[in-house]
């Protein structure tokens, strides 16, 4: 019991963090010593973050990519376990089933909410007309992109790789582009967009369960496309000329940081320190984009769960052979596909 509450601490809540170096405490010692030598510092001036220490913490926040890590770890034990590992498998199954039981009655409220949420920031903003006027341009040019690259790059890579057409599939997760707007979260969206794949897609849950939660943390389409806007944006404001290579950093660190940032609201928002760093501006510039952020940051969940959900298509249509014959169980007997048996339990709530 004991050693499962440590586990489960250290998944959800240890971190990695870097430390910003205390120059008080480091005064008069050898290393600030070596550092003002190597990098030229001036007084108050810290060195860069290589020579930042990284350690590890317990946070408030939960830890993703541990939780994803664990999950894969237990899931690989547990098929090693045969039948002894079945009362396990049978009660996270149950556990889910359950959970797509709520999301299928939160689904039936979630307009309700959506408009008091979109409502309630609307209120809270001083001045609209910062929005439609000065920030404008950047807006648009953040949203064509993202829906460019989730209606148009996305759709066409899918056709081109899967010889389908992609309009039913695009449809079909209509509720997860509304959650994910809703929530600005593609976490928090998972439920819709394992129910809309698994029920009107048709992915078998296999993939689903193993693609969707990977994507949602490190699979950020729409973030690395507003990370890389932003940071030219942010730039031109400032009246600095980026050269082509200064454009080609800005856009790797942008793809970098959206890989760094959590599935969470306006998460890419505090990546973006890394991107402007890039071409030497400092992290206080966020300050002339976050006026339309809450907003942008809800199309860009929209394409990163889009992507998600591509993904996870794409990795069914190329595997489907691979997975029929792991269907086919030791028997002979064919297995019921596992979204099937999903379906079942959302129907029986509905009876
Ligand atoms: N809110 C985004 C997401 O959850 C992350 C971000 O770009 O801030 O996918």
């Amino acid at each position: 019991m004991v050693v499962v509450v440590v586990v489960m601490v250290e998944v959800f809540m240890h971190k990695t963090v870097i430390v910003e170096p205390n120059l008080k405490e480091l005064e008069n010692t050898t290393k600030l010593q070596d550092w003002i030598k190597k990098y030229n510092l001036t007084e108050n001036e810290l060195p860069p973050k290589e020579e930042w220490e990284i350690t590890s913490e317990y946070a408030r926040a939960m830890n993703i990519m541990g939780l994803v890590s664990f999950a894969t770890f237990l899931g690989l034990a547990l098929s090693t376990l045969g039948p002894r590992g079945k009362p396990l498998l049978d009660f996270f199954q149950s556990l889910s089933d359950c959970s797509m039981v709520i999301t299928s009655w939160l689904i039936w409220i979630s307009p309700i909410g959506i408009l008091f949420l979109v409502a309630s920031m609307m209120i809270e903003m001083k001045d609209f007309s910062v929005m439609l006027g000065q920030l404008g341009m950047y807006f648009l040019t953040v949203v064509i992109g993202i829906f460019l690259h989730g209606f148009v790059t996305l759709p066409l890579i899918y056709t081109a790789l899967t010889r389908k057409l992609p309009f039913r599939f695009l449809a079909n997760m209509g509720q997860a582009y509304i959650t994910a707007f809703a929530t600005a979260s593609s976490s928090g969206t998972l439920p819709v967009t394992f129910q809309c794949l698994e029920e009107k897609n048709k992915i078998d849950m296999r993939v689903t369960r193993f693609v969707i939660p990977i994507g949602a943390t490190i699979n950020m389409d729409g973030t690395a496309l507003y990370e890389a806007v932003a940071a030219i944006f942010i730039a031109q404001v400032r009246g600095l000329a980026l050269s082509i290579g200064q454009v080609v950093a800005i856009s790797i660190t942008a793809t970098a940081a959206a890989i760094g940032a959590a599935g969470i609201p306006q998460a890419g928002l505090v990546t973006m320190v890394m991107v402007l760093d890039v071409v030497g501006l400092p992290a206080e510039d966020m300050t002339l984009i976050i006026a339309v952020d809450w907003l942008l940051d809800r199309f860009r969940t929209m394409i990163n769960v889009l992507g998600d959900s591509i993904g996870a298509g794409l990795v069914y249509e190329l595997s489907k052979k691979e997975l029929e014959q792991m269907s086919i169980n030791a028997n002979g007997d064919v297995d019921r596909p596992s979204n099937e048996i999903c379906m079942d339990a959302v129907e029986s709530s509905k009876m």
